[in-house]
């Protein structure tokens, strides 16, 4: 606990939730008002705990892959996009398919389908193994390579050099992923830049607000899932502009009242997953241990919003016929 020095939080604006996730949950949402539980989710619609306990209070049945969903049933695909493989996988179940995959990744989806018609390498930045990674690599695995980090773009090697493309993942740290672009530039030459940023308008605006407000911070709390990769990404990026130390929680009582020892000024943010409710509990319980002083740190205001999926949006004018 802080002794008699002022004491006060500095919570970030942008944070939480953005239009891609919002969409999703709203997508599954809408698919239990409309045909009842089960709804099948493959994968989870969006990389936070709370939202997928609350909808599998709902009704709502998470998988891995569709081949657990039983024949016919309906699926929904998450925000992180899937590869035409698991599409065809799908269609061959008849499953009823309802796309969740937030539109700037279907963005990124388009032009892997692009660059390989033209026979290009596509050099994918981005985490091995995370799902939106596999779904953008999957539109085109014969002419994909992914690039894990900086370190990688050192020693991969394509068949021509001088006909290479980059694209990303949408929720990496902007600076790491520059870092890697000049260095794949330093190798490739030619290397061509993809037509428009792929990290997301969400993923970038967290950061600013984050390199903000970290200068002043002694601790910036995070909170976000381990698997959400712009919450994770937000730690780093607070410890990378000058906070003492940073840590990511899924909800509020994991905080440990230790990091707060000797902290006046605590910044709090949360990743693109993360519903306002988590946010508002962490900041009831540093208000009752002396934090409840709450200074926003405002560097973008967002007012992008989604259309729902098609499928969805189709059966709501078809139930509003009815
Ligand atoms: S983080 Fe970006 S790409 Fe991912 S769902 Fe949100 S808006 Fe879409």
């Amino acid at each position: 606990m802080p002794d008699t020095k002022p004491t006060r939080v500095l919570l970030a604006a942008p944070r939480g939730y953005c239009a891609g996730v919002d969409r999703a949950v709203i997508a599954v949402e809408k698919a239990l008002e409309l045909h009842g539980a089960p709804i099948y989710v493959r994968k989870e619609i969006v990389h936070n705990k709370y939202v997928v306990e609350t909808l599998s209070e709902r009704g709502a049945i998470f998988v891995n892959e569709t081949d657990e969903v039983p024949e016919g049933a309906r699926v929904v695909f998450s925000a992180h996009g899937v590869s035409p493989a698991v599409r065809e996988g799908a269609a061959a179940r008849n499953l009823l398919t309802i796309d969740a995959t937030c539109p700037l990744v279907t963005k990124v989806h388009k032009e892997a389908v692009r660059f390989a018609k033209s026979q290009q390498t596509i050099l994918l930045i981005g985490h091995e193994g995370h799902e939106e990674v596999e779904g953008t690599a999957g539109e085109a695995p014969e002419h994909t390579i992914v690039v894990n980090s900086p370190e990688e773009a050192d020693t991969i090697e394509v068949a021509d050099p001088d006909n290479v493309v980059w694209l990303s993942q949408t929720t990496l740290s902007v600076d790491e992923t520059m870092e890697t672009v000049r260095r794949l530039r330093d190798r490739f030459p030619n290397l061509q830049d993809p037509p428009s940023d792929d990290i997301c308008y969400a993923t970038q605006n967290r950061q600013v607000a984050v390199k903000k407000l970290a200068p002043e911070c002694e601790l910036v709390i995070v909170v976000g899932s381990a698997n959400s990769s712009n919450s994770v990404r937000l730690v780093e990026v607070a410890l990378q502009s000058g906070a003492d130390a940073s840590y990511r929680i899924d909800r509020a009582s994991e905080m440990d009242e230790a990091w707060l020892e000797g902290v006046t000024t605590v910044g709090v943010t949360s990743g693109a997953s993360v519903p306002e409710i988590l946010v508002r509990d962490l900041l009831d319980r540093l208000a009752g241990l002396g934090y409840a002083t709450v200074e926003e740190v405002t560097t973008a205001t967002e007012d992008l919003m989604f259309s729902l999926p098609r499928e969805i949006r189709a059966d709501m004018k078809a139930r509003a016929a009815s």
